[in-house]
């Protein structure tokens, strides 16, 4: 089978590839299973050469990569330069940190708890950040000591390729990443080979929970990071002016497609009008346009039937009586681009309310207190990233206590830090990527009791 990429920017087929076949993957699977047992024999200090001088790989390819970026899934290069950045700190951080994240737990004179690497880890990723999300997993499950297999999205392969050229050019052991330019369909035959040890997943909820049972019937450990639908609580005593830039630059990060992108915005009666005012305000000077074009703050979609599903989720909102403040419509033209849009009025049994929406899409809930206002935004299946802005830092850390996620930042946007554990709840998934909670997701925890 043969799939393509495609400029979302312009509708233009950019290159085509040809999957492998069955005894190709099975080969790479085996070379991954060759290069780990030589891998988990290196020392801390060996695999931190390597990760470093990925850092360095990729400092040195920034504007190429972003340049890759923008014509496989439309970032803003200006966006793609941070995230190679980000790449390289993630990188980094490992090699300094691994050490002591995975030390040795000594609890008496007789017993310990080792963290020894499990072997070969699939990685199933999307292509919202198709740098970074593949780097928040190489870069820790390498530093452990584990082989790593690729399977990312089908529509960023140039990206896929350039991630592995990286890793070898950094001196990475060859086989010990690979990547496979495979179908989603063609996942199950990784997951249920022998060699195969353990399946992360960055995606949708349905692409998780398939995965997941997969893993399951041949009892291989998984973590899953999912969608979100994340609420940004406003409440009366809040700081507008930054609660307002704040929230814009939350909902509009890679054009709203990001899992902790802020979705829904919960906003309590005294503070609603001004709030909404300022806010539209805000999101109709955002310019949007051609990706390569430095000055850029929002491109096209990653894929037009991406931003036909959005603006379905739009219009049935608005059918359900949400109000439309603004954007809302698709222009003419080849691109996937899709306006900021403010959607106000939003309430249960409406897509803006009860889905995520991946696109540059808020919906504004009204609440009438802060019980109200945690009540709704715990009203969601998912429960990844959230934010209440308050004045007061107190009540903001009691709200945030409140709120059910893997993160709640008060005052602040949610983002994904390498220090800092990654992952959500409910259906957002389980697990955690990151700092010393991420890197310990891929290990055996053994105990060891000498007497
Ligand atoms: P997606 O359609 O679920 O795809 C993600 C990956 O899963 C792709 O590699 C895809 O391959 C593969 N896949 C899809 N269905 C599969 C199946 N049934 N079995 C095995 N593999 C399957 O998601 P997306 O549209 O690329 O990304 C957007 C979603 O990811 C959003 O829901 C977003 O919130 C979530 N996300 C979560 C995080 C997080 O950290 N929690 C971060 C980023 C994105 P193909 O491309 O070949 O279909």
């Amino acid at each position: 089978m043969t799939f393509s990429s495609v400029n979302p920017a312009t509708g233009e087929e950019i290159q085509a590839y040809s999957e492998p076949d069955l005894r190709a993957v099975e080969r790479a699977i085996e070379q991954a299973q060759a290069a780990w047992t030589a891998w988990r024999a290196t020392s801390f200090e060996d695999r931190a050469r390597v990760l470093r001088a990925a850092a360095q790989v990729l400092r040195s390819r920034k504007a190429e990569l972003a340049r890759l970026m923008a014509t496989e899934m439309g970032k803003p290069v200006k966006q793609g330069e941070g995230e190679v950045e980000k790449c390289a700190w993630a990188c980094e951080h490992f090699a300094e940190h691994a050490e002591r994240y995975l030390a040795p737990d000594d609890i008496d004179e007789t017993s310990s708890v080792v963290f020894q690497p499990l072997g070969v880890v699939l990685a199933v990723m999307p292509w919202n950040f198709p740098l970074w999300q593949v780097f928040r997993f190489a870069a820790p499950a390498l530093m452990a000591g584990n082989a790593g297999l690729l399977k990312h999205a089908s529509n960023v392969p140039g990206c896929a390729l350039a991630i592995e050229d990286v890793l070898r050019t950094a001196g990475l052991p060859d086989g010990a990443f690979r990547t496979l330019l495979i179908g989603s369909g063609r996942v199950r035959d990784v997951i249920e080979h022998p060699l195969v040890r353990a399946v992360t997943l960055t995606g949708s909820t349905p692409a998780g929970t398939s995965v997941a049972s997969l893993a399951g019937g041949v009892v291989k450990k998984t973590v899953l990071e999912l969608g979100g639908s994340d609420a940004y609580v406003v409440l009366e005593d809040a700081d507008l002016d930054r609660a307002v830039e704040i929230c814009v630059a939350a909902r509009l990060v890679n054009a709203g497609q990001s899992c902790i992108a802020a979705k829904r915005f919960v906003v309590v009666e005294p503070v609603l009008r001004e709030f909404t005012e300022r806010f539209v305000a805000r999101m109709r000077d955002k310019r949007v346009g051609d990706p390569l074009d430095e000055e850029t703050e929002i491109g096209p979609l990653a894929r037009r039937d991406l931003r036909d599903t959005l603006h379905a989720q739009v219009t049935t909102s608005i059918e359900k009586g949400a109000r439309l403040a603004l954007g809302g419509e698709i222009s003419d033209g080849p691109g996937a681009f899709y306006p900021p849009t403010v959607l106000l009025d939003v309430k249960p049994g409406m897509p803006a309310y009860d889905e995520e929406l991946f696109g540059p899409v808020a919906a504004i809930v009204k609440a009438r207190d802060e019980d109200d206002a945690v009540r709704i935004a715990n009203d969601t299946i998912y429960g990844l990233g959230g934010a209440v802005f308050t004045r007061d830092l107190e009540r903001g850390r009691r709200v945030a206590s409140r709120l059910e996620a893997g993160c709640v930042c008060v005052n602040a946007q949610v983002v994904s830090d390498p220090r800092l554990p990654f992952g959500g709840v409910k259906q957002s998934g389980y697990g955690r990527e990151l700092g010393a909670y991420g890197i310990r997701e891929f290990v055996n925890v053994k105990t060891i009791v000498v007497n």
